[in-house]
């Protein structure tokens, strides 16, 4: 069973606590694209965690966990999430963690940049996590970075560093006016903090191979959601790699596999990190009020997440780009404080209605939302575990979103603890 675990929105839709559940039933879970900008938050009876480079399934030992080639890895980053897990008593060896040796290396310069690049943008800035996730990216399709494996070649490790930074401080000394970056440096960062994991990298690919031959069942974990994905997003505030389910077994390392199943993400209302459009957004008091309920901040970050009601509109649109088989709604229980549950059911763009999501940023920008009402259920609905606990309101209003947005709901979050899900088929 190849099956990937995908959000349909902006991310932050509880991918890592479906992740953390569903892991039982597989034997390798996969993170294929993006870096340490994701924070995937699990908890558990082992604690609370929130992952950003490393799979949601490296809580349980029995479980392979793999970054896949699609990755842009932060060798520091890692470092330390890795030691954190360690004193946390989760052990953290190879074989339990696999890293690509294709996967391509964030470096210290790329965090730079990112920086740089925000800071000379000022108001127009992007809301970038400032971890270098869009220059290392841009240097991968420029054919100028490192990859993992180049870590097991000292020998050449250095004159393919010497190149790109020599290539690299044209920009930084040339165009933003900063310190050049000393190859000195880089050798000794790589020393530093990717030496450690010299057992851990390997063709991971041959791996994945041979565990898909034997009928293994491997779990696709995806960043972010399709809203951000760099061509179907909201592009140029998007991130910079390819969220969507279809490139999972590419940015896992197995590119000729088929996936069995797509599960969508989908959050009981919208929240999305960052600039850029977004229509259903809440302000003032409606968005404090809903923000508190949800504990809306980055788990990357820290940054207050913006808010808004259920978005029929791009959840539709995310599914269906997602192409999910199912969904998991989660976070039910942040709405119990409402009278009413807010969805936005259509856009106006430019005085028309659509309830079509559009392609490009300046009619996503001009899009207002169109809010209908559901009543609410205004009762705390953590402890249900059974689709008959629920009360009527809540069980009408996931019907509605069912339908709504073309795709059964297969799972219900009500908590952020592990066993805080309701099955309903
Ligand atoms: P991801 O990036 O998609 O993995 O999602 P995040 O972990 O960034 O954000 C989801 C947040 O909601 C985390 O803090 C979770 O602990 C929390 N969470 C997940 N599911 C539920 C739920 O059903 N109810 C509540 N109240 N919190 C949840
Ligand atoms: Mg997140």
């Amino acid at each position: 069973m190849l099956t990937a675990i995908v959000g349909t929105n902006w991310g932050d839709e509880g991918k890592g606590r479906m992740v953390d559940l569903l892991s039982a039933d597989y034997d390798v879970v996969v993170r294929y694209q993006g870096g340490n900008n994701a924070g995937h938050t699990v908890v558990n009876d082992l604690g609370k965690f929130v992952m950003n480079l490393l799979p949601s399934g490296i809580l349980r030992p029995e479980t392979a966990n793999v970054l896949g080639p699609g990755m842009v890895v932060d060798l520091e980053h890692l470092y330390g999430e890795v030691n954190a897990l360690r004193a946390a008593g989760i052990p953290v060896e190879p074989g339990h963690l696999l890293l690509s040796d294709r996967a391509t290396i964030c470096l210290p310069y790329h965090k730079l940049l990112d920086g740089l690049e925000e800071d000379r943008l000022g108001d127009r800035k992007f809301g970038s996590t400032r971890r270098g996730i869009s220059p290392v990216y841009a240097d991968k399709y420029m054919k100028k970075t490192l990859r993992l494996g180049d870590l097991l070649r000292p020998d050449s490790l250095r004159q393919k560093a010497e190149e790109m930074i020599e290539w690299k401080n044209l920009v930084i000394q040339g165009g933003y006016h900063a310190p050049a970056v000393k190859t000195d440096d880089i050798m000794d960062w790589l020393e530093r903090f990717g030496m450690p994991f010299a057992e851990f990298i390997c063709d991971t690919t041959r791996t994945l191979s041979a565990a898909a031959a034997e009928g293994k069942s491997i779990l696709f974990e995806a960043q972010l959601g399709a809203l951000k994905d760099v061509d179907y997003g909201i592009y140029p505030f998007t991130s910079a790699s390819t969220t969507l389910a279809s490139y999972a077994p590419i940015g896992a390392g197995i590119p000729f596999a088929r996936l069995d199943r797509c599960i969508g993400i989908t959050k009981a209302y919208s929240s999305c990190v960052g600039e850029g459009p977004f229509a259903c957004e809440f302000f003032g008091k409606e968005a404090e009020a809903l923000r508190a309920a949800g504990g809306e901040y980055g788990a990357a970050t820290g940054r207050p997440r913006r808010v808004g009601g259920f978005d029929v509109v791009a959840s539709r649109y995310g599914v269906k780009m997602q192409g999910c088989d199912c969904l998991a709604l989660t976070k039910l229980d942040v709405l119990s404080y409402m009278d009413r549950l807010p969805v936005c059911v259509a856009y106006e763009v430019d005085g028309k209605r659509t309830e079509q999501f559009p392609a490009l940023i300046d009619e996503q920008n001009a899009a207002k939302p169109v809010y209908e009402y559901l009543p609410g259920f205004a009762c705390d609905i953590s402890a249900c575990r059974r689709w008959e606990d629920l009360p009527g309101a809540a069980r009408d209003y996931i019907r509605y979103i069912e339908e709504a947005v073309a795709c059964p709901i297969k799972y219900v979050s009500v908590g952020a603890e592990r066993d805080a899900c309701i099955k309903l088929f």
